[in-house]
């Protein structure tokens, strides 16, 4: 009989009765990549920065023939990609413009006139997934833009709602961009060179850990990241911290050798290694070693550390399990992230919202006695759902965490990042 203590841990020393994955994924782990990959030209998924850096695409209209050609796969999506209709694929007015139809004439608008197209607005929010108080907000900004505003032509008033919109989505969605990581990773990297040159100072690789519930995409993203952190040739060490669920850490070993294989044939000096204990352990502990292994120098390539990145993934909770959400804190202290990602799906009728939420609650504080929260989401699946915008809106709403980057498929460079004027034209239709 498996015993577990109150974390949820099996009891240390125990692992070989857990360890199930035996030589399991081994056999069919060594398919090659490629061939799940059909296209992964740079340009494709990224761009280079004029100070080298390759970074994420925006999330654009490329959004509209990645759903559609999803759509023609699946009746339940075409329905909803016709529910967004004019929408996603045409450019013309949208239905927000529409309700603010009547105003246009010349006049002054006074608050009395906007009653009504607000309040439909609203709805129109609402019913795409946006939370009331969000929507309230965003409704709030087009009122104090409009009010007092002259509308000559419908085409004028359809332009001040939308740049009203989009100035309030991007004080709320704050997006950051890859590049902001990057170059966060960047000046990790620096100060333990200038440690290791000056024989001063702590060495510590950059780290990162995902946190989410089961099933959501937690080991997906973490290799989307690391391949975009390969391309930049970092060094990048996983680390197995599901130390929960069969055949985690085995889908992890199938992502690392796939990713070794991928970049074999590509232009990086970036390399990727797996670091795992098995099943049963604690992740908090697990993850400390990982770190560090990766802090020590590494004597055969001269650098100051032998990895500049550690991505931990972390075992998949159920946001409402108030015993595992526990186990977070002490991972927290212990693994001391420089960032904790939660990847969370777009799925309409998701509870994304209170999973947010209650991550983000879940960490404690830090040794200042800030708080710390999350770091960002990774909002995964939003090449299956149209209308996910609304539910981004509200995660970030209700937590003020910004989006990092959103996930748009199955393959590792299938990531890019959230474009608030996408966000804004997907809402007004
Ligand atoms: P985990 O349990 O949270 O680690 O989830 P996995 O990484 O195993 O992913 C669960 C499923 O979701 C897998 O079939 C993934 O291929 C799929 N998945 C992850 N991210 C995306 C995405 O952005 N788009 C699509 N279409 N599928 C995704």
């Amino acid at each position: 009989m498996r015993k577990w203590d109150e974390n949820g841990f099996d009891d240390e020393g125990d692992d070989s009765v857990l360890d199930y994955s035996a030589a399991a994924a081994d056999g069919d782990s060594d398919a090659p990549y490629e061939a799940q990959t059909p296209g992964i030209e740079q340009d494709s998924w990224s761009r280079r920065t004029a100070g080298g850096e390759i970074v994420l695409k925006d999330l654009d209209d490329e959004m509209n023939s990645i759903l559609s050609a999803a759509a023609e796969k699946n009746a339940a999506l075409a329905e909803n990609t016709k529910a967004l209709s004019g929408g996603i694929v045409s450019s013309g007015f949208g239905a927000v413009s529409g309700l603010f139809r009547n105003l246009v004439g010349g006049k002054q608008l006074s608050a009395e006139d906007l009653v009504k197209p607000l309040k439909d607005m609203q709805d129109h929010l609402i019913k795409r997934n946006v939370a009331r108080e969000a929507a309230e907000r965003l409704c709030e900004s087009v009122k104090r833009d409009l009010l007092g505003s002259k509308t000559a032509s419908f085409q004028s008033i359809d332009s001040v709602i939308r740049v009203s919109l989009e100035k309030a989505l991007t004080l709320m969605l704050t997006p950051t961009s890859s590049l902001d990581l990057l170059r966060s990773i960047a000046a990790t990297t620096a100060r333990n060179r200038a440690a290791a040159t000056s024989g001063a100072g702590q060495r510590r690789p950059y780290v990162i850990s995902i946190v989410g519930v089961n099933g959501v995409g937690k080991s997906t993203t973490l290799a989307k990241l690391a391949f975009l952190l390969l391309e930049n040739n970092y060094r990048v060490l996983v680390v197995g911290g599901d130390t929960f669920r069969s055949g985690a850490v085995e889908q992890l070993r199938v992502h690392v050798k796939n990713l070794q294989s991928l970049i074999a044939s590509r232009q990086t000096t970036g390399k990727i290694d797996l670091y795992e204990r098995g099943y049963g352990k604690d992740p908090a502990h697990i993850a400390r070693d990982a770190i560090t292994l990766a802090s020590q120098a590494d004597p055969s390539t001269d650098s100051a550390t032998s990895f500049d990145v550690v991505l931990i993934d972390t075992a998949g909770r159920r946001h409402n399990d108030a015993r595992l959400m526990s186990s977070l804190e002490g991972f927290a202290r212990l693994a001391n992230p420089d960032k904790i990602f939660m990847v969370g799906e777009a799925l309409v009728g998701s509870d994304s919202v209170a999973q947010a939420r209650d991550f983000y609650n879940a960490f404690g504080f830090n040794t200042d006695g800030t708080k710390r929260g999350l770091d960002g989401y990774i909002v995964s699946k939003c090449d299956t759902v149209g209308e996910m915008v609304g539910t981004i809106v509200s995660m970030v709403h209700a937590t003020g965490v910004p989006v990092v980057a959103v996930g748009v498929g199955q393959h590792y460079p299938d990531l890019r990042t959230l474009s608030v004027a996408w966000c804004t034209r997907l809402l007004m239709q």
